[in-house]
């Protein structure tokens, strides 16, 4: 099901329409609160945003919502002017814990995917594929670990094993859902380096993120979410003592630093569902 919309051609990708826009979306999962209300926003070509906010805030909600995989309940997602649902233009990362990594495929198999959405599944991958793919893990520094088992390798390097996916994909939207929880700095660092390069081909990078600092440093606009957007723009004009409060509640203790800075603490998701898989 998940490859059959994956594989779908765009009907009409135009290049001039905002990358991403939400109007008055709205998706549910049962009969509760819904996960998104009324979000409304819109991305611009190679732009670097993330998504912040408590769990359970949405925000993986909103990154499938833009891949296809959810349908909004009100209100309509569309992606380059068309109807979200399996853009090829998309690459997603799913959150590290929601992928089996004991699936046997190589890490060129993997990126070899990326080629599949482009060629269809009943063609067979010519020599420019294997190029690409190549070219592809080259990209994010993996090419030596080409026939490696995902299950073997570290959070870090899976991470950019699908970024080398999405590159395959010739995405120009790539979405990824807590790409840097887990990672050590060397490996963020390395993340960070890779979408530096992908800035530089014009893509368009939406990640969601716990981590706030991380957030506020090294993206152009934040989107702080709490089924609603809070706040969308700047770092400055969006962490303000009232929109944090609004997000977490009293579990963001916001403490006044100097120079108008804040020291923030998010206490809410210390310890929680942030289990890694380590594979050394
Ligand atoms: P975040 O990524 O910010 O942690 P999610 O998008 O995962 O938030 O979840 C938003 C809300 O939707 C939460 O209340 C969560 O419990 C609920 N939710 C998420 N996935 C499902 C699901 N598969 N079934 C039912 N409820 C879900």
């Amino acid at each position: 099901m998940a490859l059959r919309s994956f594989i779908r051609k765009p009907e009409n990708h135009r290049p001039d329409a905002p990358v991403v826009e939400f109007r008055g979306v709205t998706i549910h999962y049962g009969d509760g609160k819904p996960a998104l209300e009324d979000v409304s926003f819109a991305l611009t070509r190679g732009e670097r945003v993330a998504i912040v906010g408590p769990n359970g805030a949405g925000k993986s909600t909103l990154l499938k919502a833009i891949a296809g995989i959810l349908t909004p309940a009100a209100g309509s997602v569309d992606v380059y002017g068309a109807v979200s649902g399996g853009h090829i233009c998309i690459g997603y990362v799913p959150q590290r814990s929601h992928v089996d990594w004991s699936f046997p495929v190589t890490v060129a198999d993997v990126v070899l995917m990326g080629r599949v959405a482009r060629i269809g599944l009943l063609h067979q991958a010519g020599r420019d594929d294997h190029r690409l793919v190549a070219e592809s893990l080259d990209q994010v520094g993996m090419r030596a670990l080409a026939g490696r088992q995902i299950g073997e390798l570290s959070g870090g390097q899976q991470q950019r094993v699908f970024i080398a996916r999405a590159l395959a994909q010739e995405a120009e939207l790539l979405l990824m859902d807590e790409p840097l929880t887990g990672l050590d700095t060397p490996s963020q660092e390395a993340i960070f380096n890779i979408l530096d390069l992908l800035r530089a081909r014009g893509l368009t990078v939406l990640v969601s993120t716990h981590d706030l600092q991380l957030a506020a440093d090294r993206f152009d606009r934040l989107m702080l979410l709490r089924r609603q957007i809070i706040g969308f723009g700047r770092a400055a004009a969006v962490l303000t003592p009232a929109n944090l409060r609004q997000a977490y509640g009293s579990h963001m203790t916001v403490i006044p630093a100097t120079e108008g800075e804040l020291a923030l603490s998010d206490t809410c998701c210390a310890g929680d569902d942030e289990e890694e898989h380590h594979h050394d």
